[in-house]
């Protein structure tokens, strides 16, 4: 059973991951192209001042309960969400998957030789899973066109592009149609993380919903940005009542 339900106006599928790979795989089956957005607290958030984002998650084929804020918004609001379906774990299901039924996967995005070591690394763990192309994040808008007709000429089953939220989530919005893929995913720091270049939390400190924590205490940096999570917890406090 899959339905959807809102967290501060962001539209959520609540689904399981086997049936969300199960859902993409018929993506694939089919001609038309499908975006695909992994929400988290910081998403939501963005989504309520930019209007554009906000519209591309309202037309997205598919947007996952990626993070455990969301997860929480959603129950605490007295909806059902079936469960947390993570991007970094979704990439992974699919990539398992593409191994045994030949799915072409094209990496797009995060720094230079970082979709090409989570290549390598991916060869290793999904043996046979078809890696067609790999390509760096970092690129001027004159080199737009080629990328696309590059994406396009390679004929990926399943694009995932790791440009950060929400330039990932406008980048495939904008090119959606040109690009003729059937299944693009916008997966921000999967890449990293696959390569090694990123660390996700330890499994006990995913399960006691704290990887928010943890990116805070490796990424300081991202402190100003991850105010976003104490604004949200609030708001959505404040909109129950
Ligand atoms: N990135 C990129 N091009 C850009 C900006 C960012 O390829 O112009 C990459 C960056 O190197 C990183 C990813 O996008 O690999 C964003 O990762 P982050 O963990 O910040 O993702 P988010 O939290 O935004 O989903």
């Amino acid at each position: 059973m899959q339905s959807k339900v809102y967290v501060l106006g962001v539209p959520i599928d609540s689904i399981t991951m086997e049936a969300a790979v199960k859902k993409i795989e018929t993506f694939i089956q089919g001609s038309q192209p499908h975006l695909i957005a992994t929400a988290n607290a910081e998403m939501v958030m963005m989504a309520q001042q930019d209007d554009d984002l906000a519209a591309i998650l309202n037309s997205a084929s598919l947007v996952v309960p990626d993070g455990a804020g969301v997860v929480w918004a959603a129950r605490y609001q007295g909806n059902h969400v079936q469960e947390r379906v993570a991007g970094f774990d979704l990439t992974q299901n699919l990539l398992a998957e593409a191994s045994k039924k030949g799915y072409r996967i094209y990496l797009f995005g995060a720094g230079p030789g970082i979709a090409e070591k989570a290549k390598q690394i991916a060869e290793k763990l999904y043996p046979g899973v078809n890696i067609i192309k790999t390509r760096d994040g970092f690129f001027s808008a004159d080199d737009e066109n080629e990328i696309i007709e590059d994406i396009c000429k390679s004929h990926p089953d399943i694009l995932l592009v790791a440009l950060g939220v929400p330039k990932q989530e406008k980048w495939l919005a904008r090119n959606l149609s040109r690009l003729q893929v059937p299944v693009a995913i916008g997966v921000g720091g999967t890449l990293d993380v696959m390569a090694g270049a990123a660390k996700r939390a330890p499994l006990w400190m995913q399960q006691a919903n704290l990887e928010w924590l943890y990116r805070l205490l490796r990424q300081p940096q991202r402190a100003i940005r991850m105010l976003a999570l104490p604004r949200f917890v609030l708001k959505v406090i404040m909109d129950k009542k």
